[in-house]
């Protein structure tokens, strides 16, 4: 069936080789703002997978075609790239640092979320940042008031304070689009149930998502995913025991399949430390539970980390059987279902927000490192090479 409807594609197509003032019906224009030439276009929203040129007018896509003859101020050369919708990267700390929305931008992120640097005493600073970015940003309230703390953001339980959240976010409803709750022992240490309960009822008053850093709990799984409601987000999804997603025969546990059965939401959330190890990873790719989206827990010495960037991120799991266009899907598509600022992207269908990442994927050998100092040899690696935000162009610095 698949292959029918791509024929079916590749036949309507071949409006592109009609006479100029047939192509003008067809939508054609005569001038365009960008063209990205020549590249592969790979955009999994539309099953999607050939070499195309993308125009883009307005700050919207305009066409998708194997040859689009028209001017345009600029063109820029794709040829043995990858032109892929612009990337979202659902769990960052970009608002850390008034650097972060610039970096992410050469990384070909055009759309992010600072999980939870900030609860409601200092949340206007990331709120600042996430404005004046030139992407979709947005910030989730972290449920401890004093944001993230080196001895524990709820560790007390009286900084998880609801009436200050609950404020906070009735004053920047544009901004604030849910609540973060760190979990692990040496955050919330045993309050990490009640941390949940208080973070949903400070969620559902609003109807907003909880995201939860999971990992290392004190309490089991099913007493801390049995509170997910339908749209949360479950991040540092491949955290290694004790607590994992999966148990030590191999099995996602019960818990876990009915969380995913409700609609919630499981997130890689890449990190520095203690969020993912190679083995747990193996296990759970191996059974098939594989993730909604990539995410790089970003900050700024991310380059410096086994993090890099989100296109490094995203080449992870190649080497266990995910495919590059699903990769691709797991950073624009499955990610703009997350949040609704980013609903209407994702995709390079004509008419949506022109918001495309131009990649390489090189091949060759690659090492990539876990939280644990592991390192696999991959055998492709995504790159970053230039961004399109809203038909502006950027090119990464080398
Ligand atoms: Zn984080």
């Amino acid at each position: 069936m698949r292959a029918m409807t791509v024929t079916r594609r590749e036949f309507l197509s071949t409006t592109a080789f009609l006479p100029l003032a047939a192509r003008m019906a067809a939508g054609q224009r005569n001038s365009y703002d960008v063209i990205i030439q020549g590249g592969r276009v790979i955009d999994p929203s539309l099953r999607l997978d050939a070499i195309r040129d993308v125009a883009i007018a307005n700050g919207r896509i305009a066409a998708v075609e194997p040859s689009i003859a028209a001017a345009a101020s600029r063109v820029f050369d794709a040829r043995g790239k990858l032109v892929v919708p612009g990337l979202i990267d659902i769990h960052t700390h970009t608002a850390r640092t008034p650097d972060g929305p610039r970096m992410n931008l050469e990384d070909g992120v055009t759309g992010w979320i600072d999980a939870g640097s900030q609860g409601a005493d200092k949340i206007a600073d990331p709120i600042a940042i996430a404005r004046s970015a030139p992407q979709q940003a947005r910030v989730l309230i972290n449920i401890g008031r004093a944001g993230i703390l080196p001895d524990g953001d709820t560790m007390d339980l009286s900084r998880a304070d609801v009436a200050a959240a609950r404020s906070a976010i009735a004053a920047n409803r544009d901004i604030i689009v849910g609540v973060k709750a760190r979990l692990s022992r040496e955050v919330a240490g045993a309050n990490d149930v009640e941390v949940l309960r208080r973070s949903q009822e400070v969620a559902s008053a609003f109807g907003l998502p909880v995201m939860i850093h999971m990992g290392q709990t004190m309490s089991p799984i099913p007493a801390l995913f049995d509170l997910l409601k339908r749209g949360d987000i479950v991040t540092h999804m491949f955290a290694p025991p004790p607590n994992a997603i999966i148990d030590d025969d191999g099995r996602i546990l019960p818990a876990v399949m009915a969380a995913r059965r409700r609609g919630v939401f499981f997130d890689v959330g890449n990190g520095q430390t203690r969020h993912m190890r190679w083995d747990t990873i193996a296990a759970v790719m191996k059974t098939g539970f594989w993730p909604d989206t990539f995410s790089t827990d970003w900050g700024p010495n991310s380059r410096e980390t086994g993090v890099i960037d989100l296109p490094n991120c995203m080449s992870k799991l190649l080497g266990y059987g995910m495919s590059v266009a699903d990769a691709i899907a797991c950073a624009t598509v499955n990610a703009s279902k997350v949040f609704p600022v980013f609903n209407d992207r994702g995709t390079l269908n004509v008419g949506a927000p022109a918001d495309v990442a131009i990649l390489e994927l090189r091949e060759g050998k690659f090492e990539f490192l876990d939280n644990y100092k592991g390192t696999i040899t991959g055998k492709q690696r995504f790159f970053p090479v230039a961004t399109v935000i809203g038909g502006a162009l950027t090119q990464r610095k080398a």
